[in-house]
């Protein structure tokens, strides 16, 4: 097997942070693809000359053609580029670092076109995780964890068994209102929710973090990856992100993965199992450090985290619908349309309203379409709560 790898969302933090390590690796970087960062998009191509750029937008498309004329990249572009980006290259392994419910289909035409998987993209497998490792399974394809603290669950669960689980324990930093109550988080702007204490990431995964939803997010993510429910997965602050999470064992062992917070470690690791290479991210210094703490989660002030623990137990298309609700709620917030308790408000409504699909075997189109009809209740009850402000 060739070395080859694909990218996807190169031009966000998670594939720039990617396109680099590979850069470290040595490896080619075949395809990389991008929604609209035109000016991103033709350095990556001149830096790391792929054979294929796919383009989600199509003036985009028109417009980075223009600009690389002069290279042999193959610009493509619309909704299905993502896919032929992945089927016509050549490559071992892709790298989904798309943000949102956009990476549900490359993470799933990843699978069958045979190829491995990194995944970053956890909505895809919040919305649809089982049918997903099902089919992982199906064809022996090996997904790797790229999301820090299921990366390093993944690397204390190493080649033991998994049946010798007691729980997995998610380490969490609390975001940037850890410690304030649901009043002193009424009013807080967009600006205080970018700032997060230790990772530095993607708007709508900041927020997320902010509300703990990402937190939510993670906890399902981790029961479809290593096959738990999430009454096993128990979520601990902690605030200095140095413990990336931890796997307790029925003999009460307890393994943590710990780092400084970079996700170039997470990616590599990724990229090179089951060996490991030297590396890019800074080694820890534990005298410098001192002391670890850890505390419990306020689930009063952060209902999400909650929410998302009844949602994954409910399963259906209501944690598509969840992810549905917050990617609208997050984006009104951003825009300053809505206040940032309005966000938890709105994800918790109109995932309670959600009607289940009565049929057991959920497919893509169910969850594709639960996702937009979910986007325009949540668009709906965002205005008229815009309205009332
Ligand atoms: P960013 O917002 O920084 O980047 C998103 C990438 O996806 C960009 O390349 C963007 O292109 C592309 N993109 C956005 N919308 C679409 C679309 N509709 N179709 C195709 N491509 C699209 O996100 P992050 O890098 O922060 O996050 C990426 C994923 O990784 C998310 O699922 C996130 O939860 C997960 N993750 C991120 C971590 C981090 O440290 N950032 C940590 C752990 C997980 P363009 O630039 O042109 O808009
Ligand atoms: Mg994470």
């Amino acid at each position: 097997l060739n070395d080859n790898i694909i990218v996807l969302g190169s031009t966000g933090s998670v594939g720039t942070q990617a396109l680099e390590v590979a850069s470290h690796l040595g490896k080619k970087v075949k395809a990389i693809s991008g929604h609209s960062s035109v000016k991103l998009l033709e350095e990556q191509i001149r830096k790391y000359n792929p054979d294929i750029c796919a383009v989600l937008d199509e003036k985009s498309a028109s417009d980075l053609k223009v600009r690389v004329s002069d290279t042999a990249v193959k610009v493509i572009s619309g909704k299905d580029a993502t896919v032929a980006a992945i089927n016509e290259t050549d490559a071992r392994l892709v790298l989904n670092a798309v943000s949102g419910i956009a990476g549900l289909r490359p993470t799933v035409e990843t699978l069958l076109s045979g190829k491995e998987l990194a995944l970053a993209n956890k909505e895809s497998l919040v919305a649809y995780g089982d049918q997903i490792m099902q089919l992982a399974n199906e064809k022996n394809i090996n997904i790797y964890p790229v999301d820090s603290e299921h990366s390093a669950i993944w690397q204390c669960i190493g080649e033991g068994n998994s049946n010798d689980i007691k729980k997995l324990i998610l380490t969490a930093s609390g975001g940037p209102f850890f410690g304030k109550t649901a009043e002193e988080i009424k009013s807080i702007d967009p600006k205080k929710a970018l700032i997060h204490p230790t990772w530095k990431m993607g708007k709508r995964i900041t927020v997320d973090s902010a509300t703990l939803m990402n937190k939510g997010f993670e906890v399902i993510e981790a029961t479809k990856l290593f096959a738990l429910p999430a009454s096993k997965v128990e979520v601990v602050v902690h605030r200095e992100s140095i413990i990336h999470s931890m796997v307790e064992y029925i003999d009460n062992a307890v393994i943590a993965q710990l780092g400084n917070p970079d996700m170039r470690q997470c990616i590599q690791y990724a990229l090179t199992y089951p060996r490991r290479m030297d590396g890019l991210t800074e080694p820890l210094d534990l005298f410098k450090l001192k002391k670890l703490t850890f505390a419990e989660p306020d689930l009063q002030t952060f209902p999400l985290l909650k929410l998302a623990y009844d949602v994954s137990e409910k399963g259906n298309i209501l944690p598509a619908v969840m992810n549905a609700a917050d990617e609208v709620a997050v984006e009104m917030f951003l825009q300053d349309k809505i206040s940032f308790c309005d966000i938890q408000e709105i994800v918790e409504r109109v995932t309670l309203e959600t009607k289940v699909i009565e049929c057991s075997c959920i497919t893509i189109e169910n969850i594709e379409s639960a996702d937009s009809d979910t986007r325009t209740r949540a668009l709906s009850l965002g205005e008229r709560i815009n309205h009332r402000r």
